[in-house]
């Protein structure tokens, strides 16, 4: 069972995997975007870990809520409250539980997944956080390893894509041979979660 020391361990994870790898994600945002996604999710999951500090939440779905607050008001850019409705909606999910089982992981992050779309209009194939956050969660019902290799593998497989939302839509078909930087940091995402499960 999950409790909430785990849900703290994967914002720990990630925010260190973030800042680790914020020059990188703002590389892959420079030419199409504007070069801000790692400093804006660096920015956020530097407030998310020093909140979950401060507040010290008890439950799963509290973790979860207070980290995607965090992230909807510090990080600048579309990828804020992307990210922190899929952190919401998945906390919102567990209720009040104090522990979840990977299964209802999975159900719950389904939900964050499908607010994600219907927030930001986006299905898979549009060349963005979606194309990583879909098959990750798909696959989460197998392992979590299996969810790691699927997030990375959709990340990656944004390349050949043309973005059809968000900014990199503005370039039209230059937005074809890169791969997307919000695919990117889902795959960063989802690998420390592993790690926290590890
Ligand atoms: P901004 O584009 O406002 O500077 P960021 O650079 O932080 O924001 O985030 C860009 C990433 O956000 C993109 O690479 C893409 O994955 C994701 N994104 C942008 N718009 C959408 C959307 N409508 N739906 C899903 N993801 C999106
Ligand atoms: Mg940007
Ligand atoms: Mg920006």
């Amino acid at each position: 069972m999950l409790d909430a020391d785990f849900f703290r361990r994967w914002m720990t994870a990630a925010a260190a995997s973030v800042d680790r790898e914020a020059e990188w994600l703002t590389a892959l945002d420079s030419p199409i975007g504007d070069a801000d996604h790692g400093s804006n999710l660096r920015r956020g999951f530097r407030a998310v870990t020093a909140t979950l500090e401060k507040e010290a939440p008890d439950t799963p779905g509290a973790v979860l809520q207070l980290a995607g607050r965090q992230l909807i008001s510090t990080v600048g850019g579309a990828s804020g409250p992307l990210y922190g409705t899929l952190l919401r909606r998945t906390g919102k999910t567990f209720g009040d539980a104090a522990e979840v089982s990977q299964e209802q992981l999975a159900q719950a992050l389904r939900a964050g997944v499908d607010a994600v779309m219907a927030l930001g209009g986006a299905a898979p194939g549009d060349k963005t956080m979606v194309d990583a956050l879909v098959p990750s969660v798909d696959a989460l019902g197998i392992s979590f390893e299996a969810a790691r290799a699927a997030a990375e593998e959709g990340a990656v497989a944004t390349t050949p894509l043309q973005a059809r939302k968000g900014r990199a839509s503005y370039l039209g078909e230059r937005s074809i041979g890169h791969q997307d930087p919000g695919a990117t940091s889902s795959a960063l995402l989802i690998a420390a979660l592993v790690e926290a499960a590890g």
